[in-house]
């Protein structure tokens, strides 16, 4: 089969090449890939600084949409040959097939194109995990979220406006300001532009936020410190604004009394994982069913075009998501 293959460095070291079809292993199904779709974490790992873990493909993609085609040994009778389905990977998605856990897999929403259906595990499941399962998201928060148009953005600000609380966001471009509100965001800041931590304050009264989704880190220190209300919830899961932060001062995290939690999800232990899988699939499927909930995908590009797509991704020029296409 056709997989994208790299060697370590910029996106002009991404190229199709031929590998083997897995094989699905005891508890797998194997799918005929329609539509992947790119991350943040895959230009980490192309650059050599985000390994898979153990046991999960060493080609990138984390998220896919198509067909199951073989099922392993093990697999309960709901999980059929010829489902359409979405899929929550560890690796592999960028490829003509991939193998997952039969737990992992979604069905795909019945007025969902599959490129939509593509662009819905990894971010909207990570957006699931950082609110409710490690922030426990209430009706009465108010929630600081950087990368407002990313696909973690996107996704958590549509998980915030049905669940009652409210949303103030980030980003680099008032086009990216206007389009997130238009998905529930209460305000928007440019952090290029403004005091992130004095905008908080003055749209929260004094108060500051509840939670703040981070994925930026560092260069954000600062501002989401002062931003956070007395016992907030601070969530670190990326670090693109920067990793080493030299001068912090643990007695401001103290003095908010303020717990500050990191996370990861692709190396999280399949039982986490079935368990968000299942737990996502009850609270979201319905509502993309009904049009609550609306996967964001700016671009469909063929997966040779993969390296346009890491080029797109890098420039911070996307908002939600791009999708590749792989198999009609
Ligand atoms: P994405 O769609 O590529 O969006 C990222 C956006 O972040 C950029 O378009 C840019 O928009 C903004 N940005 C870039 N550098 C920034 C900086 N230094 N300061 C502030 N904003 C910056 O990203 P994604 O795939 O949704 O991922 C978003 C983040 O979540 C990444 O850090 C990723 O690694 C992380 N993530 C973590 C997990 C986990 O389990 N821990 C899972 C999924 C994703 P602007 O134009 O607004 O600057």
């Amino acid at each position: 089969m056709q997989a994208v293959q790299y060697t370590v460095g910029g996106p002009e070291n991404l190229f199709l090449g031929e590998v083997p079809i897995p094989e699905p292993r005891d508890g797998e199904v194997r799918i005929k890939v329609m539509y992947t779709a790119i991350n943040r974490a895959d230009t980490l790992q192309r650059k050599g600084g985000y390994n898979p873990p153990p046991g999960a493909s060493d080609i990138m993609g984390l998220e896919a949409s198509g067909i199951i085609d073989r099922l392993g040994p093990g697999c309960p009778p709901s999980v059929t040959v010829g489902q359409k389905v979405m899929v929550l990977l560890a690796g592999g998605g960028y490829a003509q097939f991939v193998t997952s856990p039969w737990q992992l897999v979604m069905g795909v929403p019945s007025q969902f194109s599959m490129s939509q259906a593509a662009a819905v595990p990894e971010v909207w499941i990570t957006a699931y995990m950082l609110l409710h399962k490690l922030g426990h998201l209430t009706k009465d928060d108010t929630v600081l979220i950087h990368a407002g148009g990313s696909g973690v953005g996107t996704a958590a600000v549509q998980l915030i406006k049905q669940s009652g609380a409210k949303c103030i966001i980030t980003a680099g471009s008032q086009e990216k300001i206007d389009f997130v509100k238009t998905l529930g965001a209460a305000a928007g800041i440019n952090y290029k532009e403004e005091a992130v931590a004095e905008r908080v304050l003055e749209l929260t009264n004094g108060k500051g936020v509840d939670l703040v989704l981070d994925c930026v880190g560092a260069s954000m220190y600062e501002e989401n410190l002062k931003a956070l209300a007395l016992d907030g919830r601070w969530i670190v899961y990326g670090l693109m604004g920067g990793a080493i932060k030299s001068d912090v001062n643990l007695g401001g995290l103290l003095r908010k009394r303020a717990s500050l939690i990191f996370s990861t999800l692709r190396s999280r232990s399949l039982e986490f994982k079935s368990s968000l899988v299942r737990d996502f699939s009850q609270l979201a499927l319905p509502r993309f069913e009904d049009g609550t909930f609306q996967p964001i995908v700016q671009k469909i590009l063929p997966l040779s075009d993969i390296a346009k797509a890491h080029t797109l991704m890098e420039a911070n020029k996307t908002l939600g998501k791009i999708v590749l296409k792989v198999h009609e």
